[in-house]
């Protein structure tokens, strides 16, 4: 028996049953529909690419999987070469792992221990935004805020070592004036926070938060697991405003198979280089750095430069702009737009009860949460396609 996911089992509608997928579409026994959510965000080159069904088919033939604890292979040295010239500065050391929730915990002990390593033991605390989604693990959830886990706050009682502060500069200055001595990190969704309500908020406020981190020594720690890979209309947020820990995850792999990185600078490499063995970063994920995994993500990201998508990306936006101008309905609270990202959040969550079905039917999968019908859709999608989609999400309201 599955147990299905962010579900209550006696109540779950029955999931649609998914027997082959091709492109944008996703096809059910009954009928073909387009995947808007590119599950869970991370389809950004479409099902059964050929490329990179190539990449999977051919490292299968040599090996599936070898461990990184006294071995090495091709696949994870090319992806490390290869996101050492793809991201940005001197973000150049590359900690990989299975899921995106592990990467965050990896990167949070990082901040942690690179203080400890140094003899600053007061810096406990970590700094996170109001409504932060950082994965589903402990430390993931204690620094999110997320309702859906305010359970653990019960179980537990206050946060002691988590404070939430909103996207807003004043507030951000008060909070590092105040608890600076205390931090080792501010971690951040930036420019999009994703699974807290597809949340976007300005650039300006993560310059100051740079600032901040530079005159209080803390690490910024940018979680762009739904935001990289040009999902904002920037290839990485980090290309703007430089993290001293980038964390990747979802599109990594282009969808294929599990996989997420820790990517940090020098500093914070340097922060545990050394003769001392009780200095070394203590981790090791049993699947990090899976061969198939690291060949289909290379083959991922050659993709996403020999064939610009950052203008696949800006057309996404162009023609969401476009489609979506002058739509407006009393039930809606706002329509934001971002790069490959398009939400639609209306005033009661309750307005969205049976748009899952009623976009099924019309051949759209979407998957709205808490009160937001949202799309962000796979970067080869045609024009045609992506209209049907939006045409999909208005026509609910009509
Ligand atoms: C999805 C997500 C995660 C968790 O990734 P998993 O692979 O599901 O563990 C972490 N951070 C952000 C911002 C995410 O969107």
């Amino acid at each position: 028996m599955i147990w299905y996911p962010y579900q209550q089992m006696k109540t779950m509608k029955q999931p649609y049953k998914i027997i082959d997928a091709e492109g944008v579409w996703l096809q059910t026994p009954e009928r073909k529909m387009i995947d808007s959510v590119s599950s869970w965000w991370s389809v950004i080159h479409g099902y059964k690419h050929p490329v990179l069904n190539e990449a999977v088919k051919s490292q299968v033939d040599n090996f599936s999987h070898v461990m990184l604890g006294g071995l090495t292979h091709e696949p994870v040295q090319k992806l490390s070469d290869k996101l050492q010239d793809f991201l940005p500065g001197d973000l150049n050391y590359s900690f990989f792992s299975d899921s995106g929730s592990v990467a965050v915990e990896v990167a949070l002990k990082m901040a942690l221990q690179y203080y400890v390593n140094r003899g600053e033991m007061e810096r406990i605390k970590v700094l996170s935004l109001t409504h932060a989604y950082h994965g589903d693990t402990f430390k993931t959830m204690e620094v999110g805020d997320d309702e859906d886990y305010h359970f653990i706050l019960e179980a537990y009682g206050e946060k002691k070592d988590v404070i939430h502060v909103p996207t807003e500069i004043p507030a951000l200055e008060e909070a590092f004036e105040k608890y600076h001595r205390e931090l080792n990190c501010f971690i951040v969704e930036p420019l999009l926070q994703g699974a807290g309500g597809m949340r976007m908020y300005d650039i300006s406020f993560l310059a100051r938060a740079r600032q901040l981190c530079d005159q209080y020594g803390v690490l910024l720690i940018f979680d762009e697991v739904a935001t990289g890979f040009g999902r904002t209309g920037n290839r990485f947020v980090a290309d703007l405003v430089q993290p001293d820990i980038l964390v990747l995850g979802k599109a990594l792999t282009g969808g294929y198979i599990g996989h997420a990185v820790t990517v940090a600078n020098q500093k914070v490499y340097e922060g545990f280089y050394g003769d001392d063995p009780e200095k070394a970063l203590m981790h090791g994920p049993t699947f990090m750095g899976n061969a198939l995994a690291c060949s289909v993500a290379l083959k991922s990201i050659e993709l996403f430069e020999q064939e610009d998508y950052m203008s696949k990306i800006q057309r996404i936006e162009e023609i969401t702009r476009r489609e979506m101008e002058g739509f407006a309905d009393s039930r809606i609270r706002e329509v934001r737009i971002m790069g490959g990202c398009v939400c639609v959040e209306v005033k009661d969550s309750g307005i969205l009860k049976g748009f899952q079905q009623f976009a099924y039917e019309r051949g759209v999968f979407s998957r709205p949460f808490l009160n937001c019908m949202y799309a962000m859709v796979p970067y080869i999608i045609s024009e045609e396609e992506l209209v049907k989609v939006l045409d999909t999400m208005k026509a609910w309201f009509l």
